[in-house]
């Protein structure tokens, strides 16, 4: 009994340990903001509807203009 229990608590260190390496390991990565162009027309068809594909206007068939949501 008494065997299993030192096991039991060598596992626990050992997995109480690793688990601390593991954040360690673990460096603060920075979430990166994934801009997001968007495409406008640049006569506000639509009421400035955006795409988000670069492309010509369906409205006015007009080259899209790209917009960089900050
Ligand atoms: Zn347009």
């Amino acid at each position: 009994m008494r065997k299993q229990l030192i096991v039991f608590s060598t596992l626990l260190l050992f997995g109480a340990s690793s688990m601390v390496s593991c954040n360690g390991g673990e460096k603060k990565t920075p979430k990166e903001e994934v801009k997001t162009d968007v495409y406008t027309c640049p006569m506000k068809c639509n009421n400035g509807q955006t795409y988000d594909k670069p492309g010509k206007c369906t409205e006015c068939e007009m080259d899209l203009e790209k917009v960089t949501k900050s």
